[in-house]
């Protein structure tokens, strides 16, 4: 199954810009995230997110298999 991914434009305190998946409850607002596409896996969401954020990290509550930090 594909969800639909998104990045947080919103930098973490420990420099971060989480990734999260359409039903992750913490996922940002719509003007504080950007669109990544649809992936099956959260390992090529945050793939595509490393080319806008070079800091991305999966969202530990909707993606902890890419939750590196
Ligand atoms: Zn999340």
């Amino acid at each position: 199954m594909k969800l639909m991914y998104y990045v947080s434009k919103i930098r973490q305190d420990n420099g971060d810009h989480e990734v999260h998946h359409e039903t992750c409850r913490v996922v940002p607002k719509p003007e504080n995230r950007r669109a990544l596409g649809e992936f099956s896996d959260c390992k090529d969401a945050v793939s595509a997110a490393k080319e806008i954020y070079p800091t991305a990290d999966g969202c530990k509550i909707c993606s902890p298999s890419c939750n590196t930090r």
